[in-house]
């Protein structure tokens, strides 16, 4: 006996009059008096199943049972339906099986939801989550995913690249966000970090002569949940040694490019036009535009130097954005709101309606300032005054908010890379310098000295790859001289005894033969979501949190026995949130 001899979506006008078997989920039952029609269901679509009484009534009895989502066996034979009852729309539309033998395998209770249900609760489809995991939707989006790795995999062999295996409980490694901490019974007090990511087992894959690594990494950061992050997920984690920034973009321009083929879709084309970290920020106020359409920002900081408007005259920088569109004063207020939301303390506009130009602003502004913002009647010249960072938030919010509020963007895939990122920047809280990608971002040829001296004139040899303004994945070309590595960490106010303490491994293997190296990483879950047209990588993860943090199905996370908490020499202080 076999469970099935063809899948679901297999049976076709060519196996009219064999006997076959099929098996798999009831997505319908309809009941004509006699006549019970069943659809039966797997990955791979529907066939009809046709149980009549009069042909088989020990199979008729069996489908009075039969409810949504009971697995079923059935034995008969592929007829041709009439030509008035083909269903043009289904593969297999034009046949169907004519049962003779059916076996309930699996019954279902009531369901929580139905599977084609809309406006479903996402916790209720993730706390049922194997139910939700039997629609259309994410069997394509997690076959996608299979399709995408297995294309990477394939591009990564071809390229000479080894897939090595890296720890996942190391010591915490500096990438920006919160360790995920993990407690040692047999070392109570001491603690695990799961890996935000495997940079520094990478670089010394390179100093250990491995040459090309890569891994479908899994990386574990404490970040607040959004729509393109997760506690977990996973990276194209490569890394490669004697190399240039050039042949590493080259790389992953081949992955993009071979993972579109894979998948059917025409590629973008190669190579991606590079824009610098200065001109991302200066034209679309953020280091991950999305250039699939224009409203670039422009300056106005010259222009209005001593201006009238005093908000003009004593700003830092003075930037704007010319809208197609006249807008009233309310929805200038709504407008108002978004920019408050990034930062702004208020928005300065000019809207320029036919022959008149309505704004606030616009008796305190002289000639020279009019005739640079005079637009066409039918826009509107939105401002934003203080310091440079902060008008960039605002106008590249600003920027984002109207382009998808006025449908801007182009059908087109847009990937770019973004270059030449300043090394260090001030951390907003404490005031010092901080790495803007990771600590072992290299600096750029020149910029070595610069590291010590002038660290905020410090370039570094760090890209992001983005598509459609998601930033798809980070990577540089890295220190390979220890000397350079500790100018670094005395930068950023760590003491020669710190870096000992935490980095040893690393400055010990900087000084017994490393290669010059550098790498990239980019997440998967993002590249497959963007891939599937989905609006959060929870639609393409088998099993995710909400935003919360938690695991509807499994109730994770969850409290621990006080003995277990013992043994790993933990207490919880008293007020700990139950
Ligand atoms: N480790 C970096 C990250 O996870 C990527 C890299 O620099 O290769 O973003």
């Amino acid at each position: 006996m076999s469970w099935r001899d063809v899948m679901c979506g297999e049976p076709r006008p060519e196996h009219v009059g064999q006997t076959m078997t099929l098996a798999g989920w009831v997505a319908r039952r309809r009941d004509h008096g006699g006549l019970v029609f069943v659809d039966l269901r797997d990955h791979t679509g529907v066939t009809q199943l046709v149980v009549n009484p009069e042909h088989s009534p020990g199979a008729a009895e069996t489908a009075k049972e039969i409810r949504n989502e009971f697995v079923l066996r059935a034995r008969g034979g592929i007829v041709a339906r009439a030509v008035e009852t083909v269903n043009a729309a289904m593969p297999t539309g034009a046949v169907e099986l004519q049962v003779d033998e059916l076996e309930i395998v699996s019954r279902s209770t009531p369901l929580p939801f139905q599977l084609d249900e809309e406006g479903v609760d996402e916790t209720l489809r993730l706390r049922y989550r194997w139910l939700d995991l039997r629609t259309p939707r994410m069997q394509r989006n997690l076959r996608l995913a299979h399709t995408v790795i297995s294309s990477i995999r394939q591009t990564m062999d071809r390229l000479a690249f080894i897939d090595v295996w890296t720890p996942s409980m190391t010591r915490g490694t500096p990438e920006g966000a919160r360790d995920f901490v993990v407690p040692v019974r047999l070392q109570p007090g001491r603690f695990f970090a799961l890996a935000q990511s495997p940079q520094l087992f990478k670089q010394l894959c390179m100093i250990g002569g491995l040459d090309r690594y890569y891994q479908i990494a899994t990386c574990w950061r404490d970040e607040d949940l959004r729509a393109d992050r997760q506690f977990e997920f996973r990276q194209l984690d490569l890394e490669l040694a004697f190399v240039e920034c050039e042949e590493v973009l080259d790389v992953l321009e081949q992955v993009v490019v071979d993972a579109f083929a894979a998948v059917g879709r025409d590629a973008p084309t190669r190579p991606f036009p590079r824009l610098t970290y200065a001109d991302a920020l200066a034209k679309y106020g953020t280091d991950k535009p999305d250039l699939r359409f224009g409203l670039e920002i422009q300056d106005a900081t010259e222009v209005t130097r001593g201006s009238e408007f005093g908000v003009f005259g004593s700003a830092d920088t003075v930037r704007y954005l010319v809208v197609p569109r006249v807008y009233s004063r309310s929805e200038l207020e709504r407008l108002e709101e978004v920019a408050k939301e990034w930062g702004a303390k208020g928005l300065a506009y000019l809207v320029y309606d036919g022959d008149e130009v309505r704004s606030p602003i616009a008796k305190f502004l002289s000639e020279g300032e009019l005739e640079t913002f005079r637009s066409e009647p039918g826009a509107t010249v939105l401002f934003a005054a203080g310091d440079e960072a902060m008008v960039a938030r605002v106008l590249g919010g600003l920027r984002i908010h109207l382009g998808r509020e006025l449908q801007l963007a182009s059908e087109e895939e847009l990937f770019h890379w973004v270059i030449e990122f300043p090394l260090f920047e001030r951390d907003e809280q404490t005031g010092n310098w901080t790495f803007l990608h990771h600590p072992f971002t290299a600096p750029i040829a020149g910029h070595e000295d610069r590291v010590a001296a002038d660290p905020g004139n410090a370039l570094s040899q760090h890209y992001d790859l983005i598509w459609n303004g998601w930033e798809l994945g980070s990577g540089s070309i890295r220190i390979h001289r220890s000397d350079v590595q500790q100018d670094v960490f005395r930068t950023m106010g760590m003491t020669d005894e710190e870096a000992q303490e935490k980095f040893a491994f690393l400055l010990d293997a900087l000084a017994m033969g490393a290669p010059p190296h550098g790498g990239f990483a980019m997440g998967i879950e993002r590249f497959v979501a963007l891939m599937a047209g989905e609006p959060n990588i929870r639609h393409v993860i088998a099993f995710p949190k909400v935003s919360s943090g938690s695991d509807p199905l499994t109730g994770a996370p969850a409290h621990v026995p006080d003995a277990q908490l013992r043994e790993l020499g933990i207490r919880l202080v008293e007020d700990a949130p139950s």
